[in-house]
């Protein structure tokens, strides 16, 4: 089944890089519009608009904390503004800021969940709008299986992505009558800078643990994203889906 995404506009949070930069470019591949955001990758983010251009579509890369509330409802509304509509909104942006918790500081918490699950809230609520509109819409949120089965040194992080799968289903079950699919992707270990920093022995010990015993590709996590925001998963919402190479079932 190829997925047909023409006509179709995206907006990706943090798309400048990693799995963010993974699914715009195979958003566009499919023949999707897509918009991108990104923190403080510059470059990256204009390399990524780039190749979404080199594939046909419209691309554009915005400057904007996922994080800051204000920016998340202006820039959806230049984004329909230009593009005239937005269908398929993923809230990607996200960070990590890992210890245990009697060393995690509250500035480790806060910029986890601002960076991580205000975002989520941030662009979902700005993206509703058109997409009630339209009477049609696909948000998909990438959480971790951090969030379904916790991590030790990651409390912060866990409980972020723990919140985006609570707040999926709540928008799942919110919209699902204004045809709005809600959903999740839990990625297991994937390669990006984000786990860049393991080190071999450690890289041996973690694959061990995955049934499918190697860690995953960021474009294996784009495919996903582009099922879940074709028309083949029109009867999908609130479901979590983990891409983990089995370590999560
Ligand atoms: P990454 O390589 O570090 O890339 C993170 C991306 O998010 C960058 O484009 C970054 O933009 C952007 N970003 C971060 N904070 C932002 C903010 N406040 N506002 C706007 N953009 C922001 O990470 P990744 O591995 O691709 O992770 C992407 C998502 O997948 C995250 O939500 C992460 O939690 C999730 N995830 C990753 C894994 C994994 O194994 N890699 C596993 C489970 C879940 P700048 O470069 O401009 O800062």
């Amino acid at each position: 089944m190829k997925i047909d995404l023409t006509g179709k506009v995206a907006l990706v949070t943090g798309g400048s890089r990693g799995i963010g930069k993974a699914v715009a470019t195979a958003l566009a591949g499919a023949g999707a519009d897509v918009v991108i955001t990104y923190r403080a990758s510059a470059d990256e983010a204009a390399a990524v608009v780039e190749k979404i251009v080199a594939s046909g579509r419209r691309g554009k890369a915005v400057l904007a904390d996922a994080g800051d509330f204000a920016p998340a409802s202006a820039l959806v509304e230049s984004v329909t503004g230009e593009f005239s509509r937005l269908d398929i909104l993923v809230n990607n942006a996200g960070i990590t800021r890992d210890g245990l918790l009697m060393r995690m500081g509250e500035q480790d918490w806060d910029a986890v969940i601002a960076s991580n699950l205000k975002s989520v809230f941030n662009y979902t609520k700005a993206a509703v709008k058109p997409m009630m509109g339209q009477r049609s819409g696909k948000i998909i949120n990438i959480s971790s299986i951090a969030g379904v089965i916790g991590n030790a040194g990651q409390a912060n992080y866990s409980a972020s992505k723990a919140g985006m799968i609570g707040f999926t289903k709540s928008m799942a079950r919110e919209l699902g009558s204004r045809n709005i699919q809600v959903n999740a992707i839990a990625p297991g270990f994937i390669d990006t800078d984000m786990t860049a920093a393991l080190s071999e022995e450690q890289r041996k010990k973690l694959e061990q643990n995955i049934p499918l015993k190697r860690t995953g590709k960021a474009e294996e996590i784009a495919g996903v994203a582009c099922f879940l925001a074709s028309p083949a998963a029109d009867y999908i919402t609130g479901q979590v889906v983990c891409v983990d190479g089995g370590m999560v079932m």
